[in-house]
C-alpha cells in the first residue's frame, strides 16, 4: 500500500527554506514530491496528516553497537533498530565487537538476514579488521566484502600494530572499502577510566590521556597517505586528533571523521566519579577538546555525527566507576539534543547543516542510498516536530539500554514519523 504525506514542510537542504510539499511513496520509493497530490476517489493509499511536521531525509548512523549476536541481554537487532527508528534513523552501521566477533561471511549474512526479519532500519554490518579483534591476523577481507561488509573496523579496541594496520589498509584500498578506526594506543590508555587531567587527578581516578587517541590518528593518516586507503576516524574527541585530521585533509589524504553528540556537548567537569552513566570511551574530555570538536564539525574537518550507541544492562552500569563498562546509548536522543543545543541555544549550526551531518554526509562518504529526498529515490525519511519539547526519560527508550548522562534534559525537536524503504518504522504523531 502506498503512502501520501500531507501538511508537511519539506526542508530544502540548500536554502534552508521550509516548503509546503506533499509526498507520495510507493513500493519503497518516493514517487512524487509536489505542491498538491490529488487523491483519487477510490484508492488504497494511506494518507497521513503531518500537522506541519518538518520532512528531512532519514538519518544515517555509521557507529552503532547492536550487541547481536551473543550479547542480546544488552540489545538485539530488533530493539536496537526500534531505537534507531524512534530517533529518526533509517540506516545504521553495526560494529563487529559482538560475541562472536563479526569476522566471517556467515556473520555478515546473519546480520542481513536478522535485520530483514526483525529490523526497523537498514542495517549495514562492519567486519572486523583482525580475527576476533585480537590484532594478530587479518580477516578474509575480500570474502567479507562479497558478503556485504560496509567497511572494516576493530572498534572497541585499537589495532596496536602499525604493520598490521598497514597491511589492512593495503587490502582495503584494493577492495575500495574504508578502514574505520577506534584510535587508542593501549600502552598509553592503560587502565584509565576517564580523561586524564585536572578532574581525574581531583577524583583520584586513573586517566586516559588525549594522546592515546591522537598518536593513533597521526600514525593512521600517515599510513593512509602511504597506502592510498580511505581512513575513517571514529568518535573523535581530542583537540590534537582534530588538528591531525584537518592537516591530513589539506594534504589530500583520504580521511574522514565522525564525532558523537556527547563529545560535542559534555566535558569531564560533569563527572563525579560515582555514576558510571558518565563513563565512555573515548572519555569525555576538556572544554578545549569539546570546542575543537565543534570547530572541526563546523569547518568540515569532521564530516558527520555518529552516536556510538553502546547499550549496557542496568546492573553493569551500577558497578563502581572504575570497573563498569564504557558506553552511552544515543540513538533516541541524538537529534533533539543537537537541535536544542547547537541550532536553538548556541546557534552554531543551521538546521539544514545539522541534517546534512546526520544524513547526507554519511551517505556520501560511505556511498549509501538515502541522505537526500528526491522523486525516484528511496523512501527513507523522517518527520520532526520542532516545537515538541520533552524531558529525556530513559523509561521511554525502545533500546534495552538506559545508560545515558542526558536523562532529565529538556529538549526540543522530536522525530514523530520515520519511514524506511516506504515502510513506517516509527510513528508518534500528535493527535488533533
Ligand atoms: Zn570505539
Amino acid at each position: 500500500m502506498g503512502i501520501i504525506l500531507k501538511n508537511g514542510k519539506l526542508l530544502d537542504l540548500d536554502t534552508g527554506l521550509l516548503l509546503s510539499r506533499e509526498i507520495e511513496i510507493e513500493e519503497g520509493l518516493v514517487r512524487k514530491i509536489k505542491d498538491h497530490i490529488e487523491i483519487p476517489e477510490t484508492h488504497n493509499l494511506q494518507v497521513i496528516d503531518l500537522r506541519g511536521g518538518v520532512i528531512v531525509p532519514g538519518f544515517i548512523d555509521m557507529h552503532v553497537h547492536l550487541r547481536d549476536p551473543g550479547l542480546e541481554y544488552k540489545e538485539t537487532i530488533e530493539t536496537g533498530t526500534k531505537a534507531a527508528a524512534r530517533g529518526g534513523f533509517t540506516t545504521v552501521a553495526c560494529m563487529p565487537n559482538t560475541k562472536p566477533v563479526l569476522d566471517t561471511p556467515e556473520q555478515m549474512r546473519y546480520i542481513y538476514e536478522t535485520a530483514e526479519k526483525t529490523g526497523f532500519a537498514r542495517v549495514l554490518p562492519y567486519a572486523a579488521i583482525t580475527r576476533s579483534e585480537r590484532g594478530e591476523e587479518l580477516t578474509d577481507m575480500e570474502a567479507l566484502k562479497k558478503a556485504g561488509a560496509v567497511g572494516f573496523t576493530d572498534d572497541g579496541v585499537g589495532v596496536q600494530s602499525g604493520g598490521m594496520m598497514r597491511s589492512a589498509m593495503e587490502r582495503a584500498k584494493s577492495l575500495e572499502l574504508p578502514i574505520v578506526i577506534h584510535a587508542e594506543d593501549e600502552t598509553l590508555s592503560g587502565k584509565g577510566c576517564m580523561n586524564e587531567g585536572e578532574v581525574s587527578k581531583r577524583l583520584g581516578l586513573p586517566g586516559i590521556p588525549g594522546v592515546a587517541e591522537s598518536v593513533h590518528v597521526a600514525r593512521d593518516v600517515l599510513l593512509a597517505e602511504l597506502t592510498g586507503a580511505h581512513l575513517h576516524v571514529c568518535h573523535i574527541s581530542d583537540a590534537s586528533a582534530v588538528d591531525l585530521v584537518r592537516w591530513a585533509k589539506k594534504r589530500g589524504i583520504h580521511v574522514t571523521a565522525e564525532v558523537t553528540p556527547h563529545h560535542l556537548l559534555l566535558t569531564d567537569e560533569s563527572i563525579d566519579g560515582t555514576d558510571a552513566n558518565w563513563k565512555v570511551n573515548p572519555p569525555l574530555r576538556t572544554e578545549k577538546d569539546r570546542l575543537a570538536c565543534l570547530e572541526g564539525l563546523l569547518d568540515g574537518t569532521i564530516d558527520m555525527v555518529a552516536t556510538d550507541h553502546a547499550p549496557h544492562s542496568e546492573e553493569e552500569k551500577q558497578r563502581a566507576f572504575q570497573v563498569a563498562p564504557f558506553g552511552f546509548v544515543g540513538l533516541e536522543t541524538a537529534f533533539p539534543l543537537l537541535y536544542s543545543e547547537l541550532v536553538l541555544k548556541s546557534k552554531l549550526i543551521s538546521l539544514p547543516d545539522l541534517v546534512k551531518k546526520m544524513a547526507t554526509a554519511p551517505a556520501d562518504v560511505f556511498g549509501l542510498s538515502g541522505g537526500r529526498l528526491r522523486s525516484g529515490g528511496v523512501a527513507d525519511l523522517t518527520v520532526l516536530d520542532l516545537q515538541q519539547e520533552r524531558t529525556i526519560d530513559a523509561g521511554e527508550f525502545l533500546s534495552k539500554g538506559r545508560n545515558t548522562p542526558f536523562v532529565g534534559r529538556k529538549v526540543k525537536g522530536w522525530p514523530v514519523l520515520t519511514v524506511c524503504g516506504g515502510r513506517i518504522t516509527y510513528q508518534n504523531l500528535p493527535t488533533a
